[in-house]
């Protein structure tokens, strides 16, 4: 599994993290979004297989017993897992994968596979941080609470992470990763097979 490039992006809940990475993928339509397995309900407009697999409860146990997935977590109550088959297949055919997943998920992506960007997302600060959690509206202020306390305990685990992006303003924090991801697709290491080609040929 040497070929293939993947980021990853976590971020706080409300951060905007998903329109960043929407228009990752609108501007660089190769790369490929790891589609994560959830037990939590689709929210209005989500599509099963495109934003999730959205599976219940007992097949997520199920699949958790049988080892299919890289890593997985329970998240406000909910369960969402990344499928190791899935990352493998598209990882060995040299595709460029996206993973939206939160820091835990990320720390044991990063301890297995041992490689991959980590990019995380930031709000331009923590007071407007909890106004857009209060400003989305599908959420009761008991989960808006929750969400702002677990967004507290993700900050701390910023230190591990390649890269860091302010969500000032959407076009350029999307800028920020198109930048992340085509400085990763221009690394030597990366290029090595075509290096070699150019090389033997005259
Ligand atoms: P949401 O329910 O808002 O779509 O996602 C909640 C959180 O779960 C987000 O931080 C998202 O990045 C994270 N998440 C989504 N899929 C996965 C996954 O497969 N693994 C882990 N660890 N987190 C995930």
């Amino acid at each position: 599994m040497d070929k293939g490039i993947f980021i990853v992006v976590s971020a706080p809940s409300g951060t905007g993290k998903s329109s960043i990475c929407q228009r990752l993928l609108q501007v660089c339509p190769e790369i490929k979004f790891s589609i994560s397995y959830t037990t939590r309900v689709p929210r209005p407009g989500e599509v099963d297989g495109k934003d999730y697999f959205f599976i219940s409860r007992e097949e997520f146990q199920e699949r958790i017993e049988r080892g299919e997935f890289a890593e997985w977590t329970e998240n406000y109550g909910n369960l969402y897992g990344t499928s190791i088959k899935a990352m493998k297949d598209l990882l060995a055919k040299g595709e460029a994968v996206l993973l939206d997943i939160e820091p835990r998920g990320a720390k044991k992506i990063k301890q297995q596979f041992r490689r991959g960007i980590f990019v995380f997302v930031l709000p331009p600060s923590r007071a407007e941080l909890l106004k857009r959690l209060e400003e989305r509206g599908h959420e009761t202020p008991a989960v808006i609470r929750a969400r702002y306390a677990q967004a507290e305990s993700e900050l701390k685990e910023i230190s591990w992470y390649d890269y860091v992006i302010f969500n000032d303003n959407l076009e350029t924090a999307a800028k920020q990763l198109i930048s992340i991801y085509i400085a990763q697709r221009c690394k030597r290491n990366h290029l090595q097979a075509k290096i070699k080609q150019f090389m033997n040929k005259k």
